[in-house]
């Protein structure tokens, strides 16, 4: 072809599901001229969300689990910003970005639609502005700043309340919730060595779990033992209960009790983006409904998977989970019909089964069911380390999360707050007289 307008597939959101077709559009499409492929990400990085919970409890340096997107794409055009709006009729999507938020159009003739889910209170009274979460990496960072902060606090001679201050809650025995938790009562207890003011009987870590056992998804005898392990390690995990709501003084559980509580992060819920509510198609909880191919049936040319697309499993005849093994899988298969539409060929039926599960539970400690085989203990803990370490992307990163696991071993856990304030300046005229040094005040009156 040569002065035709290129053909434009058009990727939203750079997670697992849009990131992983973007990269299989690199080796395939990304490279013919007569077509043009750009993706769409609020940040200018990809999040490897498994070892989240790392960065939280200072395991990991802050920016060894993310990828910026620039260095992963050389022939994919990457662009940072917020899609605003989503208009399929014209084929076209509203993004934003610069300082000022200003808009642009991109137009496209295959959308894919991998804009992921966000966190769900439920309008649970006093979540939203209280609870903090566990999704991005401004989370994680947010959550490690925080215990750190309650720690310097409750340490201080001139502190009255401690208890609040030193009380760790996370709602959901999910596998976030069960991995946040083992890393922050990690952190919390192995910390204490730098706080004189504070012993270990003050600390309380709780976690809340709506079911009778955590992690369901291991399959009862894995969630028994990872309770009974996180017991051992003086977390309290209270089952069959839920958080009602927070309030300045304190949580509301649904058991009737209270927690009084400066920390409390929620796991215990998601929902599909909510842009996929001004999308004219059928939906699944919220999820865009596609066919095996992840095509959303009645407009042609678009695209749907991952955590916000309601993808057919043959095998189960339910929807796939909205896990990230099967997102970026969704990813390699999407980008290669695409291609078979552009090019002509077969497309391919998205089909996987779970190979495996795998929880990190603290102290070199895991749990995993690979192939429907249980592991728990130190073995399952490895296996969780060199399992996602091979799937932590680039090269680069993964020498470094390496290098920050031999190094946990030899040194403590790092309390460095990461504060964004300015240093102290002053603005001040020439004609000023500059103030004097008070070693050079001393030395006259001397
Ligand atoms: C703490 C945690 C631990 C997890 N651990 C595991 C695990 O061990 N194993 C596993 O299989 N799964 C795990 N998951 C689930 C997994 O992360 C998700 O299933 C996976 O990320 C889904 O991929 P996605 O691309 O659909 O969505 P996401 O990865 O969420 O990607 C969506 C992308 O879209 C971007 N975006 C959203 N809205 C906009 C907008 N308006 N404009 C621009 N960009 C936008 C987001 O910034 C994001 O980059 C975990 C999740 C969490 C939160």
């Amino acid at each position: 072809m040569s002065a035709a307008e290129p053909t434009r597939i058009l990727i939203l959101g750079g997670g697992f599901a849009g990131m992983y077709a973007a990269m299989q559009f690199e080796k395939t499409l990304a490279r013919d001229p007569d077509v043009e492929v750009t993706m769409v990400n609020r940040e200018n990085f990809f999040l490897f969300t498994p070892m989240l919970h790392e960065v939280a409890a200072s395991d990991l340096d802050l920016t060894t689990i993310v990828n910026p997107a620039r260095k992963m794409l050389k022939r994919v055009n990457f662009f940072a910003g917020e899609v605003e709006g989503i208009d399929l009729p014209s084929k076209q999507v509203r993004v934003s970005h610069g300082f000022e938020g200003h808009e642009h159009t991109l137009r496209y003739d295959h959308l894919v639609v991998g804009l992921g889910s966000i966190t769900n209170f439920y309008n649970l009274p006093g979540l939203e502005q209280r609870a903090l979460t566990m999704k991005s990496l401004g989370d994680a960072i947010t959550l490690r700043n925080h215990l750190i902060a309650q720690l310097e606090e409750a340490d201080s001679e001139c502190c009255r309340f401690k208890h609040p201050l030193l009380t760790f809650v996370v709602a959901g025995g999910g596998f976030a919730g069960v991995e946040t938790i083992a890393g922050v009562n990690d952190f919390v207890r192995e910390s204490l060595h730098a706080y004189p003011h504070l012993t270990e009987s003050m600390l309380r870590v709780v976690l809340v779990h709506p079911g009778p056992v955590i992690l369901p998804e291991l399959g009862e005898k894995l969630g028994a033992y990872a309770q009974k392990k996180l017991t051992e390690r003086k977390v309290e995990i209270l089952v069959n209960t839920r958080v009602e709501g927070v309030s300045e003084e304190a949580i509301e559980l649904s058991n009737g009790t209270t927690l009084e509580a400066n920390t409390l992060v929620w796991t215990a819920g998601t929902s599909p983006n909510p842009l996929m509510e001004s999308i004219p198609c059928e939906k699944e909880r919220g999820r865009l409904k596609v066919n095996r191919f992840m095509e959303v049936p009645d407009w042609p040319g678009v695209w749907a998977l991952g955590d916000c697309a309601a993808v057919p499993d043959p095998k189960t005849g339910k929807t796939c989970p909205p896990t990230a093994q099967h997102a970026l899988r969704q990813g390699k298969v999407l980008a290669g019909n695409i291609q078979a539409e552009i090019r002509g060929g077969r497309k391919k039926p998205f089909e996987f089964s779970t190979v495996g599960q795998l929880a990190a539970i603290g102290k070199r400690t895991g749990v995993a069911n690979i192939l429907g085989v249980n592991f728990s203990g130190f073995f399952a803990w490895w296996l969780w380390r060199t399992i996602y370490l091979s799937k932590l992307p680039r090269f680069e990163k993964k020498v470094r999360v390496a290098l920050d696991w031999t190094l946990d071993i030899l040194f403590s856990k790092d309390l460095v707050q990461f504060l964004t304030v300015r240093a102290p300046s002053v603005s001040r005229s020439e004609e000023d007289p500059p103030v004097r040094a008070v070693s050079e005040v001393v030395a006259r009156r001397g």
